[in-house]
């Protein structure tokens, strides 16, 4: 499944041991709790070749650093595998709607020296949050936008982010050509459908990775392409399954 020569790298510089309770090394899903599980291997090396040419840096002048958003972090580890690819001045957020999940995937990054750099510089964050949604970063709610279609998300997004001044589930729109949106979106649990917000929250261009489940509950890997003008295509690829993109169980 690992075709390119950045992926391989990739995957021999990030140790699935730190993410992976049992069997680190084979091939399968291993359950992580709260009826979560760390994908195969394979699963996150089609997942990292689909979404390559919008996770490594930008070699054009004018290249901005990446945003990658890994909805339903998990165990972290493809987390891990995105902030290796994407280059030392990019950002990876990873979203889960478990707090025990967020807080799993931030300690199992903490186990290598490499992880605890990604952590400290800000380079990789785990948010709590409805993944349905996206997620803006709360930080990025003060730039100013050079394109004016954009304000509107922007002050959508600045609402929301006033409701909840936690910064939990900062979702709604965001500014999808410019600071707010992201270069690549990963989603690791199957979608009922192929959200508005996730394809809205796409820079131009950008690229989604989502596994969808139909009517018939056969789920599909579906590649969504934003291109630079905002036209969107989506395909469906292969038969895949994943554990479903839900409502966050109730807290007692
Ligand atoms: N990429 C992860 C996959 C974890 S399994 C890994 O390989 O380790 C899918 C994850 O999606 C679970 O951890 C689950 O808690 C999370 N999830 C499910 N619905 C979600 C939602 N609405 N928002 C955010 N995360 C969600």
């Amino acid at each position: 499944m690992i075709k390119s020569e950045p992926v391989k790298d990739a995957f021999l510089a990030v140790d699935r041991a730190n993410y992976a309770p049992s069997s680190p090394y084979e091939d399968s899903p291993q359950g992580i709790g709260h009826r979560a599980t760390i994908s195969a291997p394979h699963m996150h090396a089609n997942a990292a070749e689909s979404l390559l040419p919008y996770l490594l840096p930008s070699k054009s002048a004018t290249g901005r650093p990446r945003r990658v958003l890994d909805i339903g972090s998990g165990s972290g580890y493809l987390t891990h595998i995105f902030a290796e690819l994407a280059g030392s001045d990019a950002v990876v957020v990873g979203v889960e709607h478990i707090d025990a999940l967020r807080d799993l995937g931030e300690s199992n990054m903490r186990k290598s020296p490499e992880g605890r750099e990604l952590l400290a510089s800000g380079r990789v964050r785990f948010r709590v949050g409805d993944g349905r949604k996206g997620w803006v970063e709360p930080e990025t709610l003060n730039t100013v936008s050079t394109d004016p279609s954009a304000t509107d998300a922007i002050e959508a997004g600045r609402n929301v982010a006033e409701k909840d001044p936690g910064g939990k589930n900062v979702g709604g729109a965001a500014d999808e050509s410019d600071a707010q949106g992201w270069d690549a979106i990963h989603v690791g649990a199957a979608a009922a459908e192929l959200h508005d917000d996730l394809v809205r929250q796409l820079r131009r261009p950008g690229r989604m990775f989502i596994p969808v489940e139909d009517e018939g509950g056969m789920q599909y890997i579906w590649v969504v392409d934003k291109d630079v003008d905002g036209g969107i295509e989506k395909k469906r690829l292969y038969g895949v399954r994943y554990v479903p993109l839900t409502d966050a169980p109730k807290k007692n």
